[in-house]
C-alpha cells in the first residue's frame, strides 16, 4: 500500500528492511543498537555518522550547530524563546497556518509575541506579501513555518529569494514537514528546526540547526536540560537520547544521499505535486484545493470533493485500492495527501489515477 499519512509518515522500504536486518545485532557488535549504551563506541559512531551525513545532505555550514533532541517540534517552539530572547522581549511571528499558531502558544508565557503578519482571516490560503509584514526593530527573532502541514501552504522562493529577507534579525523556521526536500541556503536562517517524523525518520527525535553565535545569547532563566548551549556541549547527550530514532534517522539520511540528495528530491517533489494539483485543477470543480497557486505546498496537498457525501466512499475505495491515510486533518475536513521524500512517484501516480477513476464512476 501507499501511505499518505502526514506524520508519522511512510519510510523507504529499504530503510525498514535494513533496520529489520540489524535489529537483533548491529554490525557484529554482539547486541542490537537499541541495547547499546549511548556512551559506547557503537552508538557514538551511529550518532556521529548521522550528523555528518545530515550536514552533507543539507549543506549545513560549519558555523551552524546541529542538535538531536527529544520532545518534538512543539518543545522547540518553547525552547526557542527561552534560549534566544530575554524575558518579555519582543518576538515577531508570521502566521500562515495551524503550526504558526502552536508556535505562538508555546512562546507566549516567555516573550512579547507580536503577530507581524497573518493570513488567518482568509482561512490560511495564502502567505501575506513581505511588504505587509510589520516587523519590530527590537525583536529577538522572526518566526515562520516553512511548510504548513495542515493548511498546505509553503514558503516558495519569496520576492525572488529563497527565504524572506528580515534584515539582521535571525529568521527562525519550523521546517518539520519540508526539511531536506529541496536545496536551502541555511545561512539565510538563524534556526531551522524539524520533528523527524515526516522527512527525516521515525517520530521521537527532533533536529535543531542553529547558528552558533545565537547560542551565546543569555536567553531566560531555565533548567540546564532546556539550554541549547548545554545540549551542544554535551553532544546532544545531556541525558539518554532517543537512540533508536537517531539510528533510524541516520539510515534514512544515508538513503536520501544515495538517491541523489536534496536536488533530486526537489525534482521528484515538483513532479509529484504537479501530478496531484494537475488532477485537482483539471477536474472542473469535482476536486478543489483552495490555496493560492504560488504557495501551494509540495509536501501536503489538502483537497475537497465537491460533495461531502462522497468523502466516505472516496476514503473506503481508496483504502481498498491500497491508498492509505488520505483523510484530511479534523481542522479542515476533506482529504489530504502527504507526499514526502519517501513517497515514490508511482504512489502519487496511483492516487492521481484513482482520483480520475473515482470521478468517472461517481461523477
Ligand atoms: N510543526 C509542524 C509544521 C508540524 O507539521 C508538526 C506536526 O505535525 C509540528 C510542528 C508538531 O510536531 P511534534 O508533534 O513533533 O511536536
Amino acid at each position: 500500500a501507499f501511505n499518505f499519512s502526514a506524520g508519522p509518515a511512510t519510510l523507504p522500504e529499504s530503510v525498514l528492511r535494513q533496520a529489520q536486518d540489524e535489529m537483533l545485532e548491529w554490525r557484529d557488535s554482539g547486541a542490537s543498537i537499541v541495547e547499546h549504551s549511548h556512551r559506547g563506541p557503537e552508538f557514538i559512531q551511529v550518532a556521529a555518522e548521522a550528523e555528518a551525513d545530515l550536514r552533507t545532505l543539507m549543506s549545513i555550514p560549519a558555523d551552524y550547530a546541529v542538535l538531536f533532541l527529544g520532545g518534538g517540534a512543539t518543545t522547540q517552539q518553547a525552547l526557542i524563546p527561552l534560549n534566544l530572547a530575554a524575558p518579555g522581549q519582543a518576538v515577531d511571528y508570521v502566521v500562515t497556518g495551524h503550526w504558526g499558531k502552536t508556535a505562538i502558544k508555546q512562546a507566549k508565557p516567555y516573550v512579547d509575541v507580536r503577530i507581524a503578519a497573518t493570513s488567518e482571516a482568509g482561512g490560511f490560503r495564502d502567505i501575506p506579501a513581505r511588504d505587509s509584514w510589520q516587523l519590530s526593530a527590537d525583536a529577538a527573532y522572526v518566526h515562520i513555518t516553512a511548510n504548513e502541514t495542515i493548511h498546505g501552504v509553503e514558503f516558495r522562493p519569496f520576492d525572488g529569494i529563497d527565504a524572506p529577507d528580515v534584515g539582521d534579525v535571525p529568521l527562525v523556521a519550523d521546517f518539520s514537514s519540508s526539511i531536506a526536500s529541496e536545496p536551502v541556503d541555511i545561512s539565510k536562517y538563524g534556526v531551522i528546526y524539524a520533528g523527524a517524523q515526516k522527512n527525516l525518520g521515525p517520530v521521537g527525535i527532533t533536529v535543531v540547526i542553529v547558528r552558533r553565535d545565537l547560542l551565546e545569547r543569555a536567553g531566560q532563566p531555565r533548567a540546564d536540560i532546556f539550554n541549547y548551549a548545554s545540549h551542544l556541549k554535551g553532544e546532544s547527550m545531556l541525558n539518554t537520547p532517543p537512540t533508536w530514532n537517531w539510528y533510524m534517522l541516520g539510515l534514512n539520511v544515508k538513503w536520501m544521499l544515495a538517491e541523489g540528495g536534496v536536488a533530486e528530491f526537489a525534482r521528484r517533489s515538483a513532479e509529484k505535486a504537479a501530478l496531484l494539483y494537475g488532477v485537482i485543477d483539471a477536474s472542473g470543480g469535482y476536486y478543489r484545493n483552495e490555496v493560492a497557486a504560488a504557495v501551494r505546498s509540495r509536501m501536503n496537498v489538502p483537497f475537497f470533493l465537491h460533495d461531502e457525501a462522497l468523502d466516505k466512499p472516496f476514503l473506503s475505495e481508496a483504502k481498498a485500492a491500497g491508498l492509505m491515510a488520505l483523510k484530511g486533518h479534523r481542522a479542515l475536513g476533506g482529504m489530504r495527501a502527504s507526499i514526502y521524500n519517501a513517497m515514490p512517484v508511482e504512489g502519487v501516480k496511483a492516487l492521481a489515477d484513482f482520483m480520475q477513476d473515482f470521478k468517472q464512476r461517481h461523477g
